[in-house]
Formats: structure tokens, C-alpha cells, sequence
């Protein structure tokens, strides 16, 4: 994977809040295909260093680039028309629509209207794959109101993946899920690092270990270290941050 070119490359990052500093001189390279774990306690500037990559928020310095493109300044919905998904804390599911009627509208949402005419055709097959690939067939045409938190969160995966990004962001994935639903999540993010690139943020590290090859340690604002999960659990620095929680 070290071999593959760079698709996200972020350099001397700085986040200011008011007079607090939320991030400072994060550089954080991703090559495509990868599966990057990105770790670190509360607070560390996980999901500021997600806004930024996704144009929620404006770094005061530094740089981001995406495919050999500039991301600074671009407003959200052009970042998501770029190939960049993310999934929020918050659901964004419709209840009372199918579980396949949300993934085709998510798919919907990424291409501006002349070419969402033309592609309409395009979408039933990747409403299709979305699916199959989150194992959510049998419930296509059932409410998404009735699906359990697990089948919810697998949703809103497919929901993305509808979108084919070549960047997806997940925040959080496995949070509030059972031992089963885990590993299949597990499973099925291994699986959609085949086709897309992901940055998971994830603090269970039962579930990096079983999951993360390449991980990312961000602390107060900083790359504290970045390397395969083995090494990163090994680090005196990072057991300390998170042992000192
Ligand atoms: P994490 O996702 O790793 O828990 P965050 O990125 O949410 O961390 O936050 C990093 C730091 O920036 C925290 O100290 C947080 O309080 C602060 N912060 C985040 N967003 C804002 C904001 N809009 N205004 C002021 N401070 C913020």
C-alpha cells in the first residue's frame, strides 16, 4: 500500500477557536486504498480535523489536498461532488422511507442535477451493491424505522458507499454496537477498503487490534505518532495519554 500515490494530503494544519488552538501543524499523508485508523482521547481534534478535510471548518494555515487538488475554500456540497463522505454522530436516515429508498436518495445527493438526470439509471445499480455489501438485502424494502442501531449505522454506510466516494470518513462506526455487530462492522469496512479509501476514528482499541492496520494518534491538537497498530500500541507516549485519560 506504500506504494500507492497519495490521495489526501494534508500539511501544517492549524485550527484556531476563538484564541484556542485546536489543531497545530498536523501534516497526515493517506494513500489510496488504505484503511487509516485515526485515534486519540477526547478532545485530541479528531472530528476538527474531519470538518476540515470536509469543509465545515476553515483551517487558519496549512494545506489540504485531495487527488492533486486543493480542498481549501470549497464549500461542502463541492467536496462531497469531489468524492469525499462522511458519516455524522447524528443519524441521517428518513424512518418512513425503505431502507433501499434512503441508500438512492444518499446516492442521489453527490451529483449535481443535469448529470443526476443522465446517471439516474446508474443509481438502482449501486443502490444494488450498497446492499449487498452491508448485508441489508433482506431489509431493502422495509421502513428504516424498524432496523435495530447496528443495521442503522450499516445504513448509513451504505448510504455512503451509494455516493462511491473514493474518501470516506467515518466517525466513530462501531460506538453503541454488540460484540457481533462489531465484527461484522469490522468486516465489512476491510471490505469496503477494497474500492474506496477510509479514515475510521475509533477509540476501541479491542477492535483496532483486530481491524486497524495503519493507525494515526492525534493528542491536544498534534500527530502524537502514526504507524501499524503493534508499534502504536507499544509506544510508552501513547499508553500514557491514554492510560493518563
Ligand atoms: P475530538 O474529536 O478528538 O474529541 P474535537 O476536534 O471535537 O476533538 O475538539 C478539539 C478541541 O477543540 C477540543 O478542546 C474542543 O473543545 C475544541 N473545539 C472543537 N470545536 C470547537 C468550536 N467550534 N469552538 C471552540 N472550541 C472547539
Amino acid at each position: 500500500a506504500s506504494e500507492a500515490p497519495a490521495l489526501l494530503e494534508i500539511r501544517g494544519l492549524e485550527v484556531v477557536f476563538g484564541g484556542f488552538r485546536a489543531l497545530t501543524g498536523v501534516d497526515l499523508t493517506v494513500r489510496q486504498g488504505e484503511l487509516r485508523f485515526l485515534i486519540g482521547p477526547n478532545g485530541a481534534g479528531k472530528t476538527t480535523l474531519i470538518d476540515v478535510i470536509t469543509g465545515l471548518t476553515r483551517p487558519a494555515s496549512g494545506s489540504v489536498g485531495f487527488a492533486g487538488t486543493s480542498l481549501l475554500g470549497r464549500r461542502e456540497h463541492r467536496i462531497v461532488r469531489l468524492g469525499i463522505g462522511r458519516t455524522f454522530q447524528t443519524s441521517v436516515v428518513f424512518e418512513e422511507l425503505t431502507v433501499a429508498e434512503n441508500i438512492d436518495l444518499a446516492a442521489c445527493f453527490r451529483r449535481p442535477l443535469p448529470a443526476l438526470l443522465r446517471q439516474r439509471r446508474g443509481t438502482s445499480e449501486a443502490v444494488a451493491t450498497a446492499l449487498e455489501r452491508t448485508g441489508l438485502a433482506g431489509f431493502a424494502d422495509r421502513p428504516a424505522g424498524v432496523l435495530s442501531h447496528g443495521q442503522r449505522q450499516w445504513l448509513e454506510i451504505g448510504m455512503l458507499i451509494a455516493q462511491r466516494p473514493r474518501l470516506l470518513l467515518l466517525d466513530e462506526p462501531v460506538a453503541g454496537m454488540s460484540r457481533t455487530e462489531r465484527d461484522r462492522t469490522g468486516e465489512l469496512l476491510v471490505e469496503i477498503a477494497k474500492d474506496h479509501t477510509v479514515i475510521v476514528v475509533e477509540h476501541d482499541m479491542e477492535f483496532l487490534r483486530r481491524y486497524a492496520s495503519q493507525v494515526t494518534v492525534l493528542h491536544e491538537g498534534s500527530v502524537l505518532m502514526e504507524g501499524d497498530v503493534a508499534a502504536v500500541q507499544a509506544d510508552a507516549r501513547v499508553q500514557e495519554v491514554y492510560l493518563g485519560r
